[in-house]
């Protein structure tokens, strides 16, 4: 398996898949760089051996169609300022054979987003999965998906996939394009292999004891990496709107709280599980209960199994995070995923709070702490203390994936898995 670091890329052609999947504010100007700064050090590794970048990115959901509001010309000038190194553009990712052969060592380019083409996720377009011509379109659309991924191989000497939160999907610049380099010429970024050794660490170095904290605001979005981590976790705190969904489940009365009345079940047969695997399932007692939804409504803290009609909880109460932060400390591996409440809301962010102040505390002990999932870690981010803890992922859906256990394709392709 090829390793970034010692790969000298020096009068080499590398095209690198990164996540600038950026937001942008109505004027097209970048509101968070994370995603960019995160693949600097690839892209600074490549240049400073002497070789030359091609840069491809997706950005937003074009459909596979050209739409000049997921351009990303729009974030050019912002790359070349981060890297510190001009940025030339290629506008049609599919057609930059003369632009990626005119490349000259030390030089960038930066390809036009990769979902303007169909063929990047591979996904028929326009027929129905219930269609009977489906399985002939999706058959067709995985040899235009070889094409275009044999395209943009074709402009390069090496390939690099550093982009961890497109990782979970196969799609053309992600996974297919592996095939058409050797195994010496394909690797990991820094970013990705950074990222995997975060998952390595929760799911097969565990120190104990093991922590998850699940929040968010659903049951149902959760349960596979639930399911998975109730065999690994010593405690698991779940948190969030899904506090409500297991009082009810359990008889309380939760006013007009989030719920999901179909997972009733569900939350029944999780107390079971934990119950016979000796995992200590730790759910919010108490709450801030709110009279509407929004930050200036009226609050009480009451029971999470006894709250009155009008009322919503909308975080965890003191009782919970202290038991929250308790079972946080002398944890020496944690994951956090999700909030415990509406942290939107300034006024509602105090379970959050908690326990992201008792994963830094755990952390200064020597835990190990993973935080993930875009929620958590604009909580983290919020408070200040991203870099109190171990692990910031950059990945969601990447992230739950792997933590579920799930092999991800973008990693597979280029280990040759
Ligand atoms: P998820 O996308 O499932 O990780 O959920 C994140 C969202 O859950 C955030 O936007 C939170 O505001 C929301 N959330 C957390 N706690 C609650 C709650 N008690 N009631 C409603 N929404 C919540």
């Amino acid at each position: 398996m090829q390793k970034i670091d010692n790969y000298n890329f020096a009068g080499k052609k590398a095209i690198v898949r990164v996540d600038f999947n950026v937001p942008l504010d109505e004027n097209g100007k970048i509101t968070d760089d994370t995603r960019i700064r995160g693949a600097l050090p690839t892209l600074k590794k490549i240049l400073e051996d002497g070789g030359s970048l091609i840069i491809m990115s997706h950005m937003g959901k074009p459909k596979g169609k050209v739409n000049p509001k997921f351009s990303l010309a729009q974030i050019k000038d912002d790359v070349a300022k981060a890297l510190g190194h001009d940025v030339k553009f290629a506008p049609d990712c599919a057609n930059a054979e003369e632009a990626a052969a005119n490349l000259k060592p030390g030089e960038v380019l930066l390809l036009e987003n990769l979902r303007f083409y169909p063929e990047e996720e591979g996904k028929p377009v326009g027929i129905d999965k219930e269609d009977p011509g489906y399985e002939a379109a999706k058959k067709e659309m995985k040899e235009r998906q070889k094409e275009f991924a044999k395209k943009l191989a074709s402009y390069a000497d090496v390939y690099v996939n550093d982009a961890f939160g497109t990782a979970h999907r196969k799609h053309a610049s992600t996974a297919v394009i592996a095939d058409y380099f050797s195994a010496d010429n394909k690797m990991l970024g820094y970013l990705m292999e950074k990222e995997v050794q975060a998952v390595d660490n929760i799911l097969k170095d565990i120190k104990r004891p093991f922590t998850a904290i699940m929040g968010g605001s659903k049951v149902s979005t959760k349960i596979g990496i639930i399911e998975n981590l109730m065999d690994k976790v010593d405690n698991l705190i779940l948190c969030g709107g899904m506090t409500y969904t297991f009082a009810k489940a359990q008889g309380g009365k939760i006013g007009n709280s989030i719920v999901e009345d179909d997972k009733l079940d569900l939350a029944l047969d999780i107390i079971k599980k934990a119950k016979e695997k000796g995992v200590n399932l730790i759910l919010g007692t108490d709450c801030v209960a709110a009279d509407s939804f929004s930050n200036d409504a009226k609050t009480m803290v009451c029971p999470s199994n006894d709250i009155p009609d009008g009322w919503e909880g909308l975080d965890a109460g003191p009782v919970t995070r202290k038991a929250f932060a308790d079972a946080i400390r002398p944890s020496k591996t944690i994951l956090w995923n999700g909030p415990a409440g509406v942290f939107e809301f300034d006024n509602f962010t105090a379970g959050s709070r908690a326990i992201a102040e008792a994963i830094v505390e755990a952390t200064d002990n020597g835990a190990f702490s993973l935080v993930g999932g875009g929620d958590s870690v604009a909580c983290v981010n919020k408070f200040g203390l991203a870099d109190q803890v171990s692990y910031v992922s950059t990945g969601g859906g990447a992230l739950l994936e792997a933590i579920e256990g799930k092999i991800l394709p973008g990693v597979a392709a280029v280990q040759g898995k």
